[in-house]
């Protein structure tokens, strides 16, 4: 039985998909203005993790995942620059060059980390007119109206707007700092078309009804996940930040067109930070993939360190975890190298690690089976081919470690050492640890025994 958290009931709930046995999924994507940072990627990752759980509890998948390339601005409140034409201006390219640039960019980081691709991809830009067939049923249906910068959703007029983090409308009003655009009823009302500032010619602008212009960002999801994925579908997932605005506002708009509930579950993954601040472009500490590689770093390590975490628990990102996640990796393949081929599947174990991930995708207790697995006296063949079903779970490639070849002095001199360890001469031990550095190679001490490794570069 699997079961998720589903942020809109607020409890663990068994997860049966709504057709069949296809589970319609969809998840939002990047704002593809400047590189992902690993902060995102950890979102992405939870999501692949979530896919490849659904994969083996047997159920098929249909994945959506959009790029939003449009309509994004800087602030969540429907003011300052769309993020797009902020890049453009930054890089001197135009808009669809760097909407082109890092969309490709964002699918490098999947590959890099082995997330598995979406199904269908859509961009907000190829979607323009659905959007602002969708603008045009909630006017019809009376959700709208016009101020001088562009067409807004009235949330007061939504009963159960807010649901979905818990919060009432009359505390968000409360609650919410001066307004700026004093044009807007409701303080939580947003822009679902924003028109083009007088006598400037935008790069991405379309003609409405209303006026030329382009699309708020919230709109194109809600759009979006119904075309592809029909009016209520199984899961929709993306980042805690979400939960207050971007997701509330799918909500709004998409349930006051069908009149049906969007998404059976909503799954939200909590953020990654660093020890002393957040993580931010204008705080100059973003992280991405390429800062990984530079450093030496497997991007699969940051995989491995993310599984360590459950997904709805913070993580403190720093140097040191990954160190540590780069030297389990490794040790990992060393272990799964050397049990050569694969055999028959251990079912009590394959058993034990599908109900820890399926307990909501408790990833870290899935890992300690993965160690208990390694420390059992069980046949090699068979730890391996049990590893490697685990791996359909977990994507760290073990299936392509590469068995290394250590030389019988080195084996020789690692014996030696043990045998110093044995009797406590850690003096001894330390310097035979010294000539097998030397030599280029490492030795750790793990919970199932010595691993020799060739030294990364
Ligand atoms: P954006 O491109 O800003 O829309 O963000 C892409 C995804 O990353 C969204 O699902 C966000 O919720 C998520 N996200 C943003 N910052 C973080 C973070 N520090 N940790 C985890 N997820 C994040
Ligand atoms: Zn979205």
């Amino acid at each position: 039985m699997l079961t998720l958290y589903n942020t809109l009931t607020k409890k663990k709930q068994e997860f049966k998909p709504l057709h069949g046995n296809e589970v319609g999924l969809y998840t939002c994507g990047p704002t593809v203005y400047d590189y992902a940072h690993i902060g995102n990627l950890r979102t992405y990752l939870f999501e692949d993790i979530l896919k490849r759980t659904l994969f083996a509890n047997g159920y098929a998948i249909k994945h959506v995942m959009n790029i939003t390339d449009v309509g994004h601005l800087t602030s969540d409140a429907d003011e300052g620059e769309d993020k797009m034409e902020k890049g453009s201006k930054r890089e001197g390219k135009s808009a669809w060059d760097i909407a082109k640039f890092y969309t490709g960019a964002f699918r490098q980081n999947l590959r890099d980390l082995n997330i598995t691709e979406p199904d269908i991809w859509c961009r907000a830009t190829d979607h323009i007119p659905e959007q602002i067939d969708w603008i045009k049923k909630l006017e019809e249906k009376g959700f709208t109206y016009r101020t001088s910068d562009g067409i807004y959703f009235d949330t007061s007029k939504f009963p159960n707007y807010g649901a979905l983090s818990g919060q009432k409308l009359t505390d968000l009003k409360e609650g919410a700092r001066v307004e700026k655009n004093r044009e807007k009823h409701n303080p939580t009302d947003f822009a679902l078309w924003k028109f083009s500032p007088k006598g400037e010619k935008r790069q991405m602008e379309w003609d409405s009804p209303w006026g030329k212009g382009f699309p708020g960002w919230h709109i194109e999801c809600s759009t979006m996940s119904v075309k592809y994925l029909g009016e209520t579908f199984d899961i929709h997932c993306g980042g805690i930040d979400h939960i207050p605005t971007h997701h509330t506002n799918e909500i709004a708009q998409a349930e006051a067109v069908t009149g049906k509930p969007l998404a059976q579950f909503w799954v939200h993954g909590e953020f990654l930070v660093l020890k002393e601040k957040r993580m931010g472009k204008s705080e100059g500490n973003l992280i991405t993939i390429q800062t990984l590689k530079d450093k030496g770093y497997d991007p699969l390590a940051y995989r491995l360190l993310c599984l360590g975490t459950h997904y709805r628990q913070k993580l403190t990102f720093s140097w040191e975890a990954l160190d540590s996640a780069q030297r389990t990796l490794d040790n990992l393949y060393a272990l799964t190298a050397g049990l050569g081929k694969p055999g028959t599947i251990l079912a009590t174990y394959e058993k034990k690690f599908i109900a820890a991930v399926n307990d909501d995708l408790n990833t870290p207790k899935g890992l300690a089976v993965v160690w208990d697995l390694l420390k059992s006296s069980e046949p090699a063949e068979s730890k391996k081919a049990t590893l490697l079903k685990f791996d359909e779970v977990l994507g760290l490639k073990l299936a392509g470690a590469q068995p290394i070849v250590i030389p019988d002095t080195i084996k020789k001199i690692s014996q030696e050492r043990q045998a110093k360890r044995d009797v406590k001469d850690w003096q001894s031990a330390d310097a035979l640890r010294g000539q097998i550095e030397t030599a280029g190679f490492s030795v750790d001490d793990t919970p199932a025994g010595s691993v020799i490794k060739k030294l990364r570069k």
